[in-house]
């Protein structure tokens, strides 16, 4: 067993790490304060080649591993959430889902641009009645000759505004219930297709979230990501994705936080003492050492499993569940740490606390991680094979 990163791996943490401390954190809090998307950003993660870290070189992608794109989430969610959202959605939930399920002229058409970041991606499951129930969706899809007629309603989608490919999930055949829902991808300007934002959130100020409406949209047949009644099983696999990058970006997330309030626990005085000499601040800098180093060696695991093609939907739910769940108890206790100045915007840790309760929502809450975890250690729950995997990683297809 070898716990060291390779050299290509220490390339990508360096120069992500670099990135995010140069291009991200100064810039960050105005953001996120202002409520306003970094679409500057954008071009210079897809010079990084960070827009298609794990995709092979053939389709536009950076040609690297599974675990750089673990790597990847780690450092930019150090920075903020906000930034490594747009890695889950845009190529996770997204771009990922097209090399999984796509036909080889998908992946040259819609894969292509995406992983160059030359189009950014996003993903409609959520609908304002449908979120932990995924069968519940009601958006629904009509085949017209070689097209599909799109009609519904999209809730709580992240890069809804700022997304030029569209990946939904809609009802081929309601009376199926999971079983009848298919995958489309919709591309902005297609009539009757609109987007708009959510304001007034508690977190990811600086993210975009939004909602999609279709209204009589004609999709192409060749826009169909898997066969018909496959989108339960493409969104399942997608979530295994971006859990993923979810599960690195909360580790990014506590070694934030932990950073800051090793600094300030040595600098802050009370009692005539630097308050990390007092015993209740060190258990809670205690706790975010060990939390940053499970939440890594889960996430680690998970990225190993995604590189040798082992299915990982039960690891991939533990590292989600417990990285989202530790990274918010490690920013309410550096929160707590700061004291007044932590409540404040000033040493931005808030800004982490608000950040972290997102994610032990979205990408299934913590309840529903909880319940996947009982059926698996129950001996409920086997993984089928799925038609399309997710290929294991093998760097000479991939970097050709
Ligand atoms: C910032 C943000 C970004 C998002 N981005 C996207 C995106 O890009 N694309 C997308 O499709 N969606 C996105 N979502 C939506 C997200 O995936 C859903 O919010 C999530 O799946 C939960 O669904 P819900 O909000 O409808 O809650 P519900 O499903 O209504 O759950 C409400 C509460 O009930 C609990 N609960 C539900 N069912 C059970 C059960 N069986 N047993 C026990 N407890 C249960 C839940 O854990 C939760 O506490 C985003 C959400 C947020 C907050």
């Amino acid at each position: 067993m070898d716990f060291a990163f390779i050299t290509e791996h220490e390339m990508v943490q360096k120069t992500v790490r670099d990135f995010a401390e140069k291009e991200i954190r100064p810039v960050i809090g105005e953001y996120d304060r202002e409520h306003k998307y970094p679409h500057f950003l954008l071009p210079k993660m897809a010079e990084l080649g960070v827009m298609g870290i794990c995709i092979p070189v053939r389709y536009g992608g950076a040609g690297m591993d599974y675990i750089s794109l673990g790597i990847v989430s780690e450092a930019l969610e150090w920075a903020d959430a906000s930034v490594r959202e747009t890695i889950a959605v845009h190529l996770a939930l997204n771009a990922m889902t097209v090399f999984q399920w796509g036909t080889e002229e998908q992946k040259q058409r819609l894969l292509a641009p995406l992983a160059t970041g030359a189009k950014v991606g996003c993903f409609g499951l959520t609908e304002s009645g449908a979120g932990s129930d995924v069968a519940a969706l009601k958006a629904t899809a009509r085949k017209d000759g070689d097209d599909y007629i799109l009609d519904g309603e999209k809730m709580w989608i992240t890069l809804a505004d700022v997304a030029d490919y569209l990946l939904v999930f809609a009802k081929t055949d309601p009376a199926k219930k999971h079983r009848g829902i298919t995958a489309f991808m919709l591309e902005r300007g297609m009539a009757g297709l609109s987007t708009g934002a959510i304001e007034d959130k508690m977190g990811v100020w600086a993210s975009n979230t939004g909602w999609i409406a279709m209204n009589a949209v004609r999709v192409p047949a060749r826009n169909r990501i898997g066969e018909e009644g496959e989108g339960f099983k493409v969104a399942m696999s997608a979530l295994d994705n971006a859990r993923y990058t979810v599960a690195a970006g909360a580790s990014g997330g506590i070694r934030a936080v932990m950073e800051a309030s090793l600094r300030y626990s040595q600098e802050r005085e009370t009692f005539g003492k630097k308050i990390a000499e007092h015993q209740l601040v060190q258990q809670m800098l205690a706790k975010m050492a060990l939390n940053y180093d499970i939440a890594t060696l889960l996430w680690q695991r998970v990225g190993w499993l995604k590189n040798q093609g082992v299915r990982n939907t039960r690891e991939t739910s533990q590292a989600k569940w417990f990285a989202t769940e530790a990274a918010w108890e490690a920013a309410s206790d550096a929160v707590q740490i700061h004291g007044a100045y932590g409540f404040s915007a000033e040493y931005g840790v808030e800004r982490y606390l608000r950040n972290a309760k997102g994610a032990a929502i979205y990408e299934g809450t913590t309840q529903i991680h909880q319940l996947l975890q009982a059926t698996y250690a129950l001996g409920w729950r086997r993984d089928k094979p799925l038609r399309c995997e997710l290929p294991a990683y093998d760097p000479e297809y991939w970097q050709e």
